[in-house]
């Protein structure tokens, strides 16, 4: 029988690197790599193409009941799918990201992701996969081997954000951000560590420095040898 994958749990605000180093890490590992948002995203997109009420919990849980969501765990070949329909990119559009909070704070809707979620990294023939959202390293995997929360100061967050969408005014991308993460935290704590979880602080580190801080805490934590220096990282017990 083969051994169930390592799971890698990665939280973190938006804005923090989070997507971005944990695909690379997961490449870097050869591992699967899960992209959590992007079911909530998905459901926040369902919601605008229906025109569903996402302020009115039934109408949001009866978009999970029907929907017919794929997403690839392959971090050199990403994408989302809703029954036919590639959303890849339609769920990265400012009104999807406006809306996704009210679908994310329905209790039911997470706990039938969260399912999702656990069955995707089970169903993985990789040896890992790292998986990366809000609530992972508290809610959905616990007892995840490797458990990193990924912060920046706001600031830094918000003008990373704003320098991947130059098509937008810095100052609305901003608001945009904190609105989001005030909407968020009033669901999960995502900008605390929980007991056991290491925090990787990206304020004063590069892309590459991230990486190499996120791949120093798992080679460590399963007692692998380092793949690169480790930098950045300290325990937020
Ligand atoms: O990570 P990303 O910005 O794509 O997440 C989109 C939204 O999905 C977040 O703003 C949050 O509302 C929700 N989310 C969540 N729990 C997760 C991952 C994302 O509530 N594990």
């Amino acid at each position: 029988m083969t051994a169930p994958p390592v799971l890698v749990a990665i939280d973190g605000p938006a804005g923090s690197g989070k997507s971005s180093v944990s695909k690379e890490a997961a490449r870097r590992l050869d591992y699967g790599y899960l992209d959590t948002g992007a079911a909530y995203r998905a459901l926040a997109w369902l919601a605008l193409e229906r025109g569903a009420d996402t302020d009115d919990e039934a109408s949001v849980l009866a978009l999970v009941d029907d929907v017919d969501y794929a997403i690839s765990l392959d971090p050199d070949d990403y994408w989302v799918r809703i029954a036919a329909t590639d959303v890849t990119d339609a769920i990265r559009e400012p009104r999807v990201t406006a809306a996704v909070s009210g679908v994310a704070r329905v209790g039911a809707v997470r706990l039938r992701v969260n399912a999702l979620f656990r069955a995707l990294v089970a169903e993985s023939a990789r040896a890992g996969v790292v998986v990366e959202g809000r609530d992972i390293t508290t809610v959905v995997a616990p007892d995840a081997p490797v458990r990193i929360l990924l912060t920046a100061e706001p600031g830094v967050r918000a003008a990373r954000r704003s320098a991947e969408l130059t098509a937008q005014d810095a100052d609305a991308v901003a608001a945009a951000l904190h609105r989001r993460d005030a909407a968020d935290s009033t669901v999960v704590d995502f900008l605390t560590a929980a007991p056991g979880v290491t925090v990787v602080d990206s304020t004063d580190l590069d892309f590459a420095q991230t990486v190499d801080a996120v791949l120093g805490v798992v080679t460590g934590a399963l007692h692998t040898p380092l793949p690169s220096a480790q930098t950045g990282a300290h325990d937020g017990r």
